[in-house]
């Protein structure tokens, strides 16, 4: 039987960003994949994300922001690759929706610029928009578009500069304790390691094995094809009460002068294996419904749609926490859609898990929060 230090399951964003976290501070790790990154049978596919520094998961993300901003800065300048290109960002949702109360809440607590627009400013310096008259809407200058490919490729040469040793298509099968370690069981070897993290995307929940409220959901990704009415567009992130509570749409320029938009949640829920991969008309045709109330002048000719997924919780906050069978394996799952920007801050907090001491409290993280307060 093999023997290492710590195996991380799942090499994706939040798994290589934490491998290349531990070994930078000396540890032996191997970092294992089903699939090799970037791939598209996870929550990472696509092009781009959006980088805001608001948020709306509460305040204990505030610092991971600022954290995770500094550390995609470095990485790009230590690989001289671009991650982060700066765009700014409209967030635009009813004045008592939850999109808006909470970005502003978090860009208060941040500190961080931003300024108040009305419609009618809006759709002056944004033609292509459609702003009803009772929304409201935040400009967030320092908002980036973040590069997938670049990005995963930056957190691996990370990781793999400082030791990491990568095992890309090899799946894990199963885990178990093993007295003060933990025995890992893949499709080609056993592996007994001091440590286990387990950061296996929308398989986390299969891997975990706890009873932890997550729910894993369909998304579909559409680059559009754009005129010129889009140039110079930012990113958009819209809260839409039309369709659901916490749904909305967003958007952004990709590479190559299109434009993405799409919508957020309003997707089935099942196993990842089970949920439809092929994007069906009817996908396209919610997403034009959205498109014509909110940037009408878009040709709506698409170009690419993908399927990717989320883990959700009911909060819509993540979970990360030790085993409670042992200290030797920690977790993190639950990333809800919006943490792919936050993962070099994600990569410090695990690290300090799996060392055994956080640096930063991550209390509000543990899956705790869901059990119900006992009645009175
Ligand atoms: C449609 C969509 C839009 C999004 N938009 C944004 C956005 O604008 N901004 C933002 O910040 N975030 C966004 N996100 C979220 C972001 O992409 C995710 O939060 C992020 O990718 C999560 O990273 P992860 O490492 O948890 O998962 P992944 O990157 O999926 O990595 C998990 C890895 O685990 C591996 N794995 C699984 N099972 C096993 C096994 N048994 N053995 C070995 N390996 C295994 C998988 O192959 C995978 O590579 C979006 C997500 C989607 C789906």
């Amino acid at each position: 039987m093999e023997q290492t230090e710590i195996v991380i399951i799942g090499a994706g964003v939040w798994g290589s960003a934490t491998a290349a976290q531990l070994a930078r501070r000396g540890h032996d790790v191997l970092a294992l994949d089903r699939w090799t990154p970037p791939h598209s049978n996870g929550s990472h596919s696509g092009r781009t994300r959006l980088a805001r520094q608001s948020m709306h998961e509460g305040s204990g993300y505030v610092p991971l922001s600022e954290r995770t901003f500094q550390l995609w800065a470095e990485l790009e300048a230590e690989y001289g690759v671009e991650i982060l290109r700066r765009e700014g960002a409209l967030i635009i949702d009813r004045p008592d929706g939850p999109l808006y109360a909470a970005s502003r809440e978090s860009l208060d607590l941040g500190g961080w610029d931003y300024e108040m627009w009305t419609p009618q400013q809006t759709t002056a310096a944004h033609p292509a928009l459609h702003v009803a008259d009772d929304e409201i809407v935040i400009y967030e200058p320092g908002a980036r578009l973040l590069l997938v490919e670049p990005a995963l490729h930056a957190l691996h040469q990370d990781a793999r500069r400082h030791g990491v040793r990568f095992a890309l298509g090899e799946r894990a099968l199963s885990w178990e304790f093993d007295g003060d370690g933990v025995v890992v069981r893949t499709d080609a070897r056993t592996i007994r390691a001091d440590r286990l993290l387990i950061t296996a995307g929308v398989y986390g929940p299969d891997l975990i094995g706890l009873d932890l409220p997550l729910q894993v959901e369909r998304q579909i990704l559409v680059t559009w094809e754009a005129g010129p009415e889009l140039t110079g567009a930012p990113l958009l992130y819209w809260g839409d009460a039309e369709l659901g509570p916490t749904s909305g749409a967003y958007g952004c320029p990709e590479p190559g002068g299109h434009y993405k938009f799409a919508i957020h949640h309003e997707g089935t829920v099942g196993h990842p294996d089970e949920l439809d991969k092929t994007v069906r008309d009817v996908d396209l045709k919610a997403m034009r419904d959205v498109l014509a109330r909110r940037l009408p002048g878009l040709t709506r000719t698409h170009l690419e749609a993908k399927t990717c997924m989320y883990t959700n919780t009911p909060d819509e906050g993540w979970v990360f926490d030790r085993h409670p069978g042992g200290d030797q394996v920690v977790y993190a799952t639950g990333d809800s859609g919006r943490s792919f920007r936050y993962a070099p801050a994600i990569g410090e907090c695990l690290a300090d898990l799996v060392e055994g001491e956080a640096r930063v409290d991550l209390d509000f993280l543990r899956p705790a929060r869901f059990q119900q307060s006992p009645a009175v």
